[in-house]
């Protein structure tokens, strides 16, 4: 590409790859938020490790009336802690532990000091054996177990360094005994339930059954929420299958991640996440660490608009910013930021054929027949027909996932008649979610003439194809389409 061929792009008025923005301290005024979904935030995410369960009230109420008088469908994921494991308090605040040295970490001691670290999770003497890692603070400093003696885990200092108080603790190398769903996770799920919230991401998942017990335990508590599966242990990297049949969607949490798994190869296994995630035609998101330097500097480095630029390549729904937004100096310009590099990144896709290229082109025979040859014929109609939009009226939003699990060129307009279905849609890769009264529903030559004005899709004569009919269970798929001219 010469130089000057880039200046002559021109940005889709859609942008396919959405953006989750954490909110905190830095976030939870009414006019911050305002400002965020004017930069293009699509969802919000609550992070439940912080905060009372009022400050997650107002800014849940914040959220919807914003969006409401915007008339824009963003959705909230409230991220459920899982069993974090943290150190405790230092009667000094910190401590300093030097390599070669030995230490110890303590289910018994409730405060720190020197060469005694306490740990918050009580059980941690009976699941690590010698040998093993204890790494602390996100994997800075790292621990190699000598001996357990009563409460007490013996260490060797491999990697020194200052340890604050309540510092992350990972266990990358035992079974760690403790539920993936705690008691706080359980008291969370049921303000997620209370504040109707659109996605419940779950932490530190291991298998589909940490899935399961979720979700029964908000179906008992009268929920019905969608559950995002946080991939950030080895253990759930080798059950992905399983995982995806059971939740929503996954999260390539690349923080823990990384510390738990060697992190040169978290790029692998994030592509090979978004490829398999598409399969199951279920969202994927990649988070952490994505601006990270925009937490204090007003421009990101080369190195994370290269990241943020790989994730819009390999086809991920959606990019998330945590502390960028949450706690950091510029979090109107973190997203600003990160939407400008996605629509560079689609507008190059897009004139080149090259939405949701990628292995998954190899991988695709997996997908089952009926939803694989529709798919298909709708992304290469709206490839060949430069078609402006797929209007796909959707009940359960089934239809409009599916069909955005193999990226078609023209944006998918998710129309429906519950909000919170378009709420949902929020999250999917090219899905522009629409709300409209079920009666016009059934005349789709005035459906796709209203859409089609309300997005600024097309003008009189230009062509949308309508695509109807999939559902969740495969067995009901009746797929139809449509190829209609817009008469406004
Ligand atoms: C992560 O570990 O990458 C992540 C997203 O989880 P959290 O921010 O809750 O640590």
């Amino acid at each position: 590409m010469s130089p000057n061929e880039n200046t002559k792009k021109t940005h889709l008025h859609w942008r396919r790859t959405k953006i989750i923005a954490t909110l905190g301290p830095a976030t939870k005024s009414d006019k911050k938020i305002s400002e965020l979904i004017d930069e293009g935030a699509n969802i919000f995410r609550l992070n439940m490790s912080h905060g009372t369960h009022d400050e997650h009230r107002l800014l849940a109420e914040k959220i919807r009336r914003i969006s409401k008088r915007k008339k824009i469908y963003v959705g909230i994921l409230m991220d459920l802690c899982g069993p974090k494991i943290r150190v405790g308090e230092f009667e000094q605040g910190e401590i300093e532990i030097k390599s070669g040295d030995e230490v110890i970490v303590s289910c018994s001691a409730s405060v720190g000091r020197e060469g005694l670290i306490p740990s918050q999770y009580k059980s941690l003497y009976k699941d690590v054996k010698k040998g093993e890692r204890i790494l602390l603070d996100d994997g800075k400093l790292e621990l190699i177990v000598i001996s357990v003696k009563d409460k007490d885990v013996k260490c060797e200092v491999k990697y020194g360094g200052i340890l604050k108080n309540k510092k992350g603790l990972n266990l990358p190398d035992s079974n760690i005994s403790t539920n993936s769903f705690t008691a706080k996770d359980k008291r969370d799920s049921e303000l997620a339930i209370e504040l109707e919230a659109d996605f419940l991401a779950l932490s530190f998942v291991r298998d589909e059954k940490c899935i399961n017990t979720l979700k029964r335990f908000v179906t008992k508590a009268g929920g019905n929420i969608p559950v995002i599966a946080k991939i950030e242990k080895p253990e759930a990297v080798k059950c992905i299958e399983k995982i995806l049949s059971a939740a929503d969607g996954i999260m390539v949490a690349r923080g823990d991640l990384g510390i738990e798994m060697p992190a040169q190869q978290v790029p692998l296994i994030q592509k090979e996440l978004i490829n398999k995630a598409r399969l199951h035609a279920k969202p994927v998101i990649v988070a952490t660490q994505m601006l990270e330097s925009m937490i204090v500097s007003s421009k990101p480095t080369r190195a994370e608009v290269g990241d943020v630029a790989t994730a819009a390549l390999s086809s991920a729904d959606a990019v998330m910013l945590s502390a960028e937004t949450a706690s950091g100096e510029f979090p109107v310009l973190a997203v600003n930021m990160m939407d400008k590099i996605l629509r560079e990144m689609e507008a190059y896709q897009w004139e080149h054929g090259k939405f949701g290229e990628s292995d998954y082109e190899q991988i695709a025979e997996m997908i089952e027949p009926d939803r694989k040859a529709i798919a298909r014929a709708v992304k290469s109609l709206a490839h060949e027909l430069k078609l402006q939009g797929i209007i796909v009226p959707t009940r359960s939003g089934a239809t409009a996932r599916v069909l955005s699990a193999d990226r078609p060129s023209a944006p998918l307009i998710g129309v429906s008649s519950n909000e919170v279905v378009c709420r949902r849609l929020s999250l999917s890769w090219g899905v522009v979610p629409i709300y409209i009264k079920e009666e016009t529903t059934h005349d789709w030559q005035g459906l796709c003439n209203e859409v089609a004005k309300m997005c600024d899709l097309a003008s009189t004569g230009n062509r949308v194809l309508l695509v109807s009919g999939f559902n969740d269970d495969i067995e009901l798929n009746e797929p139809v389409l449509k190829l209609m001219k817009v008469k406004n």
